[in-house]
């Protein structure tokens, strides 16, 4: 049997039958790729630690014309914080989840996994809602379905002040070309300059980020919608979040 290795984040698990666990692995080498793991929900298979969503793994893989298996599988990072609290869980999820259903599977993807494990240990320290946004961000700039943020995509000039933007027509639209685009929404220049801080955004420096909250707001979400119309129905996550995380912040 072909036997290969991976290094992976775990994106998604689905349990089946009796301890058996559906794993999503994003792998360095193949990109998403989709394996069984019978057993691991046994608390003594080698596997159970390690085959937990956002954990960064190595695994053995064994292919087969119908579905690959995981042999064998060890911890480079995890992260605790990610599970131990609900709103990092929810944000963490919501950019595991655009991930999962925005890519294809086995086709590799390096900029994207580099992305999950830079975004993996900022999720779990920093404010999770600032980093999942960047990092979705981020992942549709890599993924070659972003907006023009920068250009009207009517006539191509700069967009300079405030503007429009339509996510049918798939960018930015200067005041001048409003009336021959579809389904616009205002596009406010702060907008425009919270889309590229979040592009340029850095992952490894800590530097105090300056968004304030009706800018976040604004911005994510302007871009849950153009996601969600991307893929052509809702993500699980941000129900999620709109169901329980609104409402606990609003109790504090
Ligand atoms: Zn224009």
């Amino acid at each position: 049997m072909d036997t290969f290795t991976v290094e992976a984040v775990v994106l998604k698990t689905d349990d089946f039958g009796d301890a058996n666990r559906v794993v999503t692995l994003f792998t360095k080498e193949f990109g998403k790729l989709e394996a069984n793991a019978y057993g691991c929900r046994r608390a003594r298979s080698s596997l159970s630690g390690a085959l937990q969503m956002f954990n960064h793994i190595s695994a053995e893989v064994s292919r087969s014309p119908k579905v690959d298996t995981i042999r064998e599988a060890d911890i480079i990072n995890f992260y605790d914080a990610l599970t131990a609290d609900l709103e990092r869980l929810a944000y963490a999820s919501l950019l595991f989840e655009i991930v999962n259903r925005m890519t294809f599977p086995r086709q590799q993807e390096l900029e994207t996994f580099d992305l999950l494990i830079k975004a993996l240990p900022v999720l779990s320290k920093r404010n999770p809602r600032v980093a999942a946004l960047i990092g979705a961000c981020q992942f549709m700039e890599t993924s070659g379905v972003q907006l023009n943020f920068d250009r009207c995509v009517h006539c191509g000039r700069e967009i300079d002040g405030d503007a429009a933007i339509s996510l049918l027509d798939g960018g930015a639209v200067c005041l001048e070309c409003v009336d021959t685009a579809q389904d616009v929404r205002p596009y406010p220049e702060a907008l425009r300059r919270t889309f590229d801080m979040m592009l340029g955004f850095d992952w490894q420096d800590d530097t105090r980020l300056n968004f304030n909250s009706r800018q976040l707001k604004a911005a994510e979400n302007f871009f849950i919608d153009y996601v969600q119309s991307v893929l052509g129905s809702g993500l699980h996550s941000v129900q999620f979040i709109r169901d329980f995380i609104i409402e606990v912040s609003m109790n504090v």
